[in-house]
């Protein structure tokens, strides 16, 4: 007997990465958050705020933020809607469009919370996965003909980011909406936005989690043509967002120049380390993102404890074509070369 539906029974639950208490002292490089701090600008904001924001209700559409948003990426204002957190978007998403005979469908390996969400769902899934090289399964995702088909690019794990060409096949011949998840564009050398002009079934996800150096805050937004966001508002909670994310992000979009100073020093970092970890023999693929997914040249369960021993952590994924794996995310350079060092050490 169970208190809880078959289907929440029947799943295994979205393990998130381990998240230590700031101030431990450890160099964290398991959930891809950005190394530097967020905007000085953000920071500002949070520190002047009226306590009068925090008695009242939050603006249930988020007007400040998205207006910021609007003119930092030249995109009207009712093509966006904000979440807390891009992993809210994804939730509304799945609830909006996926139920019991209507597909969630998407490319493996991929982000896993994609899984989680629609089993929660109860939702049929197919999940088809990336041939050699990350060759997208292009045929196999449109004959499959999803309600909802997750594509992130760039892709988690493996940090390559999918063609234009592809996304926009599948924009075409999908009859669903195709979900674009962008968490990483900011480190990334190409976006799928102009798409979301050309196709009503687009939906791109961005976040200020990564690129901002936000994950604490909650935020995350969709673009969307209006029918598409007026659909997804109903499904979504009126106040998901709270009052101080949406007034520190605003001050965060409104400074791109800093976000795109550190994406750039994050980017010289990432090719440095990838150097670094080829010279210690371990395999690295080339990513678009702020991490880098790696397989070492030796058993990847065992670096990560001695790694984790020596307060450095890395994230290893314990299943099938990624055991072998560890992905680590790009860190300062001087956390990067405590990390070489350590390794070099233990090989
Ligand atoms: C980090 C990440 C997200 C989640 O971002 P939040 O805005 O922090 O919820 C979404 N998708 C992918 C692929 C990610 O790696």
């Amino acid at each position: 007997m169970s208190y809880f539906r078959p289907s929440v029974d029947a799943m295994a639950g979205y393990v998130p990465g381990e998240q230590p208490k700031p101030g431990t002292p450890i160099i964290k490089l398991n959930t891809n958050e950005n190394p530097y701090l967020p905007s000085p600008n953000a920071i500002a904001v949070l520190k002047s705020l009226d306590p009068e924001w925090l008695r009242r209700y939050p603006d249930p559409y988020a007007n400040d933020f998205r207006q910021a948003t609007s003119e930092a990426l030249n995109i009207p204002k009712d093509w966006i809607m904000v979440g807390n957190g891009s992993d809210d978007m994804l939730n509304v998403v799945v609830r909006a469009c996926a139920e019991p005979g209507r597909k969630v469908v998407y490319p493996m390996p991929t982000y896993v919370l994609y899984r989680t969400l629609t089993e929660i769902q109860d939702a049929d899934r197919l999940e088809i996965p990336y041939g050699e090289n990350n060759q997208l399964p292009l045929n196999e995702l449109i004959a499959a003909q999803g309600a909802v088909t997750f594509i992130a690019s760039p892709n988690s794990p493996s940090g390559h980011v999918v063609a234009m060409s592809d996304l926009r096949q599948l924009a075409a011949n999908l009859n669903g909406v195709l979900v674009i998840d962008e968490a990483y564009v900011d480190f990334a050398e190409e976006t799928a936005l102009p798409l979301v002009e050309q196709f009503q079934n687009v939906i791109i996800l961005r976040t200020l989690s990564k690129g901002y150096s936000l994950a604490g805050l909650r935020l995350g937004f969709a673009i969307a043509q209006p029918h598409l966001i007026r659909g997804l508002f109903k499904v979504r909670d009126s106040y998901s967002v709270d009052a101080i994310a949406t007034l520190v992000g605003a001050a965060a979009m409104r400074d791109q120049d800093y976000k795109n100073e550190c994406a750039e020093k994050v980017k010289r970092s990432r090719e440095k380390l990838a150097i670094e970890l080829r010279q210690l023999g371990f395999e690295v693929w080339n990513s678009q993102t702020n991490f880098l997914l790696t397989q070492p040249p030796g058993n990847a369960a065992k670096i990560y404890e001695a790694l984790k021993q020596q307060n450095i952590l890395v994230r290893y994924f314990n299943q099938p074509n990624l055991d072998d794996k560890l992905r680590i995310s790009v860190g300062t350079d001087e956390q990067n070369r405590i990390l070489i060092t350590t390794l070099s050490s233990q090989l």
